[in-house]
């Protein structure tokens, strides 16, 4: 699509508890010319989330709704909720020339491969799934019936680490951003 050559779109990926929205928020502090998609999800709001900052807070049938319209760019069913990615609001950035990061999970990331090939992709790993669970578990945000589904899901996902251009492992999260601001700031990354 045409509208790659103006922005340009981040995809970060990796299991649940590995400080995606940690990194990320530090790198928007850091370049506040990138923008984030704001996604939609059936999930339940977790205390001190915002309604149209950490996500749109959709019930289920509008999310089908969204889907049936085609107004998501990509989709994915994730521990028992639906996430997806809005479409318009992601265009335009990139049509705008800006940078867009999509934090999103393993079958989105591959859909937005797909479409867009010259997205750049990355993929950050825990430095070990002990550490992973230790992680979920300390921010105390699921319960336990989701940090089992949420560890099986991470060990799908990192067998899929390979398939990303850029894998990041996140044991010291400045190195982890500076990894990060490489991979995005670096012009081939096709
Ligand atoms: P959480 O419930 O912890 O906020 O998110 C669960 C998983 O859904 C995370 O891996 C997160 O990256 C992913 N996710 C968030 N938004 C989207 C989205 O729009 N599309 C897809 N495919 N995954 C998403």
């Amino acid at each position: 699509m045409s509208v790659e050559q103006l922005g340009k779109l981040i995809v970060i990926t990796g299991p649940s508890g590995v400080g995606k929205g940690t990194i990320v928020s530090l790198l928007l502090q850091r370049y506040p010319q990138l923008r984030v998609s704001v996604s939609a999800t059936t999930r339940q709001p977790r205390s001190g989330e915002t309604e149209g900052i950490n996500y749109y807070f959709l019930s289920q049938k509008d999310f089908e709704t969204a889907i049936l319209n085609h107004e998501l760019l990509e989709w994915a069913e994730y521990a028992g909720n639906y996430y997806g990615t809005p479409k318009a609001q992601v265009l335009e950035q990139i049509e705008q020339g800006n940078y867009v990061i999509l934090e999103i999970e393993l079958r989105g990331a591959r859909a937005i491969a797909n479409m867009f090939p010259a997205a750049c992709r990355i993929f950050i790993m825990p430095p070990s799934i002990e550490e992973l669970e230790q992680r979920i578990r300390s921010r105390g945000k699921n319960s336990e019936e989701s940090i089992v589904q949420r560890l099986k899901i991470a060990r799908e996902e990192m067998a899929a680490k390979d398939e990303f251009e850029v894998q990041i492992v996140n044991d010291d999260l400045e190195k982890a951003i500076s990894k990060l601001e490489k991979a995005i700031f670096s012009e081939n990354t096709e």
